[in-house]
């Protein structure tokens, strides 16, 4: 037989890609950095996990059940989301986890010589989806720590199919106002489709904070990604969606592949959905989180960007590699931005009180 020949069967915009290495399950960490505990602040998990009533349906999934597909489209979620915002179930798409359907819209939009644009330091699978299928993805430089709406609209030509908006950016926090939207979307008028990812939504508090859904009647090119993975602490079990307008939706709709929702996140989703109580506790704890980080970090002398959502940056003397592997030693497991375009800073994820303060004080002993 003769070799085969991956150099002839690869784009080179795969070959050239990176892959991206997801760090190792807790247990092998545990036993690589010689620690015990683990507290993990690198993926703005919540340490509440599910509210109760999605925990009661976890429990209560009959195994025999796991033999049945689920349903291909999220059919009663889609339903319920539809009462919720007073839209129709056609104008949602459930994925698994908010990432899948980064790749329904980039694969709807983009074909050969087309482009994205997002910011240089923002939530990195925009820019990768787009680059590994093969398509340009531009980066506009964040303004102190936010989206440059300027900046974005001088980089848009015949090309351009998507514009991502992370609102509020991870891993800044920074967010764009109701006034600020409008105005990107009416200078957009409808060229480009417009994604407005509120992974933190229900973190923001801000009276002037933009809900994008409420906005997709008057702009039907723009698009919301929400996700179950943050407030409702069910990363684990990987669903998220998007809203958009009826048509706009129909044409993303043909990209997705069916079944990729398991079932119980379906189930555990849609009962987390009226869960309110759940919201108003985390947001106390993550207040509470970072007042008492702020206050600490100031009292450190340490240079840090607190904003919206469950999470924090914060700037290190020391480079941010090093500084997670020491941290990693002490259990506290952070994420290190370099990866983010932001050397020697480190990203933290908001928990409760009493692992704030061994964040703290693992900090003081690193430095
Ligand atoms: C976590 C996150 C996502 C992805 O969430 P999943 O639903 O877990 O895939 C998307 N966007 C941003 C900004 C995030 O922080």
């Amino acid at each position: 037989m003769r070799p085969l020949s991956l150099d002839r069967l690869v784009p080179s915009y795969v070959k050239s890609f990176e892959a991206y290495i997801p760090s190792k399950p807790d247990e092998e960490l545990k036993r690589l950095y010689r620690t015990h505990i683990l507290h993990r602040l690198n993926n703005n998990e919540n340490p509440l996990g599910p509210p109760p009533s999605a925990q009661e349906i976890i429990r209560k999934f009959s195994p025999p059940h796991a033999a049945i597909y689920p349903s291909g489209d999220s059919y009663y979620l889609r339903q319920k989301l539809a009462e919720k915002f007073n839209m129709h179930p056609d104008q949602f798409i459930v994925g698994n986890g908010a990432n899948e359907v980064i790749t329904f819209v980039i694969k709807a939009f983009c074909e050969k010589g087309d482009n994205i644009i997002t910011g240089d330091k923002t939530f990195a699978v925009y820019e990768w989806v787009t680059i590994f299928s093969g398509f340009e993805a531009r980066l506009v430089p964040l303004m102190d720590y936010t989206f440059d709406d300027e900046g974005i609209l001088a980089r848009v030509d015949k090309k351009t199919k998507v514009i991502f908006i992370c609102n509020p950016n991870n891993p800044t926090g920074t967010y764009w106002d109701k006034e600020r939207m409008k105005r990107f979307l009416e200078r957009i008028d409808n060229r480009q489709i417009v994604v407005v990812d509120e992974a933190y939504f229900e973190f923001v508090e801000r009276e002037d904070y933009p809900d994008c859904i409420s906005l997709i009647d008057k702009y039907p090119n723009l698009v919301v990604f929400r996700t179950f993975s943050k407030m409702y602490g069910l990363a684990g079990l990987r669903i998220g969606y998007l809203a958009g307008n009826l048509d706009v939706v129909n044409t993303i709709r043909k990209t997705c592949v069916v079944y990729s929702v398991n079932t119980i996140a379906q189930k555990a989703a849609y009962a987390a959905l009226d869960d309110h109580e759940h919201i108003l506790k985390t947001r106390k704890y993550v207040r509470e989180g970072k007042e008492f980080l702020r206050r600490e970090l100031i009292r450190m002398g340490l240079p840090h960007v607190i904003g919206e959502g469950n999470y924090m940056m914060i700037k290190l003397p020391i480079n941010d590699t090093l500084a997670y592997r020491k941290l990693m030693a002490l259990g506290i497991m952070i994420r290190a931005m370099t990866g983010f375009r932001y050397p020697n800073y480190i990203r933290v994820t908001i928990s409760e009180l009493p692992v704030m303060e061994a964040f703290v004080e693992a900090l003081k002993k690193i430095l």
